[in-house]
């Protein structure tokens, strides 16, 4: 069911008085040029890259360092005023979305490169910075390999949040695998380390900072990030096979993993994203083709060499129409160009297209796609495939028509169907995405009541008073100190800061 109160309603949309929100403070924080008050600029922030939410915050504040951070939390502590962080807003799941009459608090003038240490293979960066400015920061001698197709724009501090993943997370992990540290402002504005620069790797202790990494800005806000890099492959050699069906790349797929070959990366695209993608890129993919793989071998030359013929012919002897295989760094770039634009690129064939993000076992692929195509045959609404097919991590993306009155609800709700299915075939809600308030409700699905009541005492050790990010990740609004028993309505409430489903 859709939580309706956070429905983008176009109509009725109204600025929410500042109220409780502690202007003057923020002021004297920031500066009149870096605290956002006026309706009109305030409508930025307004939604994330889900844009079927938003919400109007009271305020919106810039601050430029740690120091300002943590004023600005520790006065919206004192206010008793929810908040939420923001990076660069691309955010795909509402994680970012503002809370009604609460405060956004911009990362984006945070964005000092602070420290490079290529002989540790580390580097230190504020929040604002993006994931792209990291890999060119180190180059070309070094990278960072989680690498979000939202590179170029998305912030680390997102990263850090949504524990982003990208088309090489299936050989380098997730970011959750390079962050080393992270300098935190607490929900009452006080500071805190998590983890450490040189990043042990097995640190005494409690995992706090494996826990702030990709809890979707509910336990605070991170103004300073220590990173691993890892050293630029040798080599690197990519190739494009298109296929009549998905299924018969996902079988490539299989055979190269139990081959025991770890490509950088293995992409799978379908009929339908190929052909908006070729619309968008003109990468040379022939847009008739059912599906098409695409794998990236990295490493030294020799490794390079050696298994890269065996991939070819896992490709051939699964039916393989055509192998592609890049002969210049430009001709990769336009292959992972094609991939990288995949979300983007829908515009060319829908109005609007809903991204959805789940993950099932890879063996699973063949049924799963199955049910993805019964399922938009029943709701009569096309879906375009795209997924890391290593990590078995689908991005199903539902196209619609807004202006179609109730397709847009229609979407959403086949999206959580595909999801539902995910769950079914013993995979997850989200491999890279996140929760947020797009799929909060689906956490029952997946989760025990009791595993969904660890979590809440996770959170409300950081924010015993739920001002961080409320109304996101959890399904219903459970209250610090909450004890079992007949409803009774929170204050929190009934000031409409949290909602009960
Ligand atoms: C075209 C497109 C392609 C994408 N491709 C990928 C992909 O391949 N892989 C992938 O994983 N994601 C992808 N995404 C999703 C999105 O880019 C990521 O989730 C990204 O990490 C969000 O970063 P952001 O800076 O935009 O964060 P925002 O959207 O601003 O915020 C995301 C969450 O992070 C929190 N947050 C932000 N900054 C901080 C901070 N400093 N401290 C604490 N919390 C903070 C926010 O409160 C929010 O909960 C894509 C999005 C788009 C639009």
């Amino acid at each position: 069911m859709v939580d309706e109160s956070n429905v983008r309603d176009v109509t009725s949309r109204v600025s929410t008085a500042p109220g409780g929100v502690p202007i003057a403070e923020l002021l004297a924080i920031c500066g009149p040029e870096r605290v956002v008050t006026d309706h009109a600029a305030l409508r930025t922030y307004e939604s994330d890259g889900l844009l079927q939410y938003a919400v109007v915050p009271a305020a919106a504040v810039l601050p430029d360092s740690a120091e300002e951070v943590a004023a600005v939390v520790g006065a919206c502590h004192r206010a008793g005023v929810p908040w939420v962080a923001r990076g660069s807003g691309t955010g795909l799941s509402g994680g970012s979305l503002p809370i009604e009459g609460g405060v956004v608090i911009s990362l984006s003038r945070m964005r000092a490169i602070v420290d490079i240490d290529l002989d540790n293979q580390r580097i230190v960066v504020e929040p604002g910075v993006t994931n792209a400015q990291i890999s060119a920061a180190v180059g070309p001698t070094h990278f960072y390999p989680p690498d979000p197709s939202s590179q170029i724009i998305c912030s680390i501090g997102g990263n850090v949040a949504e524990n982003s993943g990208g088309v090489h997370c299936f050989k380098y992990g997730f970011t959750t695998n390079w962050v080393v540290g992270c300098e935190v402002v607490l929900p009452d504005g006080s500071a805190a380390t998590l983890g450490g620069e040189h990043g042990e790797l097995d640190r005494p202790g409690y995992d706090l900072l494996g826990a702030f990494v990709g809890s979707e800005g509910t336990l605070g806000v991170t103004t300073r990030i220590t990173l691993r890099i890892a050293p630029a492959p040798e080599a690197t050699r990519t190739v494009v096979a298109y296929f009549d069906t998905p299924e018969q790349a996902g079988q490539v797929v299989s055979d190269v993993v139990s081959a025991g070959v770890v490509p950088g990366a293995m992409e799978i695209m379908d009929q339908l994203a190929i052909e908006a993608t070729e619309a968008a890129t003109h990468a040379g993919n022939p847009i008739d083709a059912g599906a098409l793989l695409i794998v990236e071998l990295d490493g030294s030359e020799s490794e390079c060499a050696a298994r890269f013929d065996e991939v070819v012919r896992f490709c051939e002897a699964n039916g393989a129409t055509g192998v592609r295989i890049a002969q210049s760094a430009e001709e990769r770039l336009l292959i992972w160009k094609a991939r990288k634009a995949a979300f983007a690129a829908m515009g060319r064939i829908s109005p609007n297209f809903y991204v959805q993000d789940g993950v099932i076992p890879r063996t699973r692929l063949p049924q799963v796609l199955r049910r993805i195509e019964e399922l938009g045959a029943e709701y009569g609404l096309r879906v375009a495939n795209v997924f890391h097919a290593g990590d078995g991590n689908l991005h199903p993306l539902v196209l619609f028509d807004a202006a179609v009155p109730g397709q847009a609800e229609h979407a959403e709700e086949l999206a959580g169907r595909i999801v539902e299915v995910c769950v079914e075939e013993g995979g997850s809600l989200t491999g890279e995405h996140g929760i947020g308030v797009d799929k909060k409700r689906y956490m029952p699905k997946m989760f025990s009541e009791a595993d969904l009541e660890a979590f809440q005492r996770l959170r409300c050790a950081f924010d015993p008073e739920g001002r961080v990010n409320p109304g996101k990740v959890m399904p219903t609004p459970r209250l610090c100190g909450e004890v079992p028993g007949p409803y009774r309505q929170h204050p929190l409430e009934a000031a409409g800061v949290i909602e009960r489903l």
